[in-house]
């Protein structure tokens, strides 16, 4: 068995040791005879998982103790409708549109009320983030939405918005973990997990508790509202139980690792690799401005479709996956999340070394 190192955007590379832990688990877990995929959400076993990895979560982030955490299903894409169902309470949020992610998130709350684009880089094709420190944000708007990297373009907010005292609201679905954040700066944060936490599945969201109210829009269904969930302590259905469970053991491995400071290291070296090579390149471009770039998603283009299409094929070939940038953009995208190795993102820059030199 050849493990190859996977760029994928999401779902994405897990640590190896997880992987291993959890097949090692797979038959008998602790001893009780069966795999976590085949306990009652209700039982013993599985709620010391849950609440394990839920403290293991406060650990790393240091969530105060005035936000609730929240292990829900529906992807990202669910709370793009929860959101604005639950905290648009004068029906009235700014978003701030800095991708795909943001923009869709922008759509559907405008089924919800009045949502407004304040800040756009729509005008050079997502490639920087606007300038966030003066935006005109209404007295009475209920919240301020940012996706805060933007996993198709590989951007990322270098500070957050003022939000001139209104709640921030924001997808962390790409960067999740990947560094330390200050949680009390935000109303709400969330993400899905399937990019840098865990198996597709889950969506986590962190939000402070007097937001998780009854008070929310008429026809909210029952399990997109926030109070349920944490009323429940996200039990109220049949939560994703194995995912929850790998997700735990994601908290644990970069606990070992030395948290979210270390992680942010990691990265930061990680990244540097690959856009010191891109900035000597006479070939791989990067794409985006560069004090806006992502510790995680990395577009680059040649500027030659062709060209572009073989390198993705002679990078497979030698076990470099998914390379190919997202339809919207072209070219190629190197997503190097938590788990991908420093030696990947090596092995990645050896080849494109030699892709240059090949194909002068
Ligand atoms: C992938 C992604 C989403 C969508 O996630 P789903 O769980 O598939 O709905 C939303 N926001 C960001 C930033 C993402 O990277």
């Amino acid at each position: 068995m050849a493990r190859v190192y996977n760029f994928s955007a999401g779902p994405a590379v897990l640590p190896e040791s997880v992987l291993q832990e959890a097949a090692a688990e797979m038959l008998d877990y602790k001893g009780y005879g069966m795999s976590v995929m085949e306990m009652s959400h209700r039982s013993k076993m599985f709620t010391d998982i849950l609440d394990e990895a839920e403290q293991d979560l406060r650990d790393l982030m240091g969530i105060p103790s005035n936000y609730k955490v929240l292990f829900l299903q529906g992807g990202a894409s669910q709370q793009f409708a929860a959101i604005p169902m639950n905290l648009m309470k004068n029906k009235k949020a700014e978003y701030i549109i800095t991708g795909n992610w943001a923009k869709k998130a922008f759509q559907e709350a405008q089924m919800y009320g009045d949502a407004r684009a304040i800040a756009s880089s729509a005008d050079k094709t997502f490639t920087y983030i606007p300038d966030v420190s003066d935006l005109d944000i209404r007295d009475d708007a209920d919240y301020v939405y940012i996706c805060q990297n933007n996993t198709i373009y590989g951007t990322r907010y270098t500070e957050l918005p003022n939000t001139k005292g209104k709640d921030l609201v924001s997808d962390i679905s790409s960067c999740f973990l990947s560094e330390p954040i200050d949680v009390s700066k935000y109303a709400l944060v969330y993400g899905g997990v399937q990019k840098n936490v865990g198996p597709a599945g889950i969506v986590i969201d962190i939000i402070r508790e007097d937001l998780i109210t009854d008070d929310v829009l008429p026809g909210t269904p029952t399990m997109l509202k926030f109070k349920t969930q944490a009323d429940a302590g996200s039990l109220y259905n049949t939560p994703p139980c194995y995912n929850i469970y790998i997700c735990g053991k994601v908290f644990k491995w970069i606990k070992s690792l030395g948290g979210l400071e270390a992680m942010k290291k990691i990265n930061e070296e990680k990244a540097a690799i690959l856009y010191d090579f891109l900035d000597n390149s006479k070939m791989f471009k990067g794409t985006v401005e560069k004090k806006y770039r992502s510790l995680m998603n990395v577009p680059f283009v040649t500027g030659d479709a062709d060209l572009d299409a073989k390198f993705v094929a002679e990078a497979k070939a030698c076990g470099l996956e998914n390379l190919k940038g997202h339809r919207t953009v072209g070219g190629m995208r190197a997503s190097i999340y938590n788990a991908m190795p420093k030696v990947g993102v090596e092995a990645l820059v050896q080849f494109m070394d030699k892709f240059e030199k090949e194909n002068a």
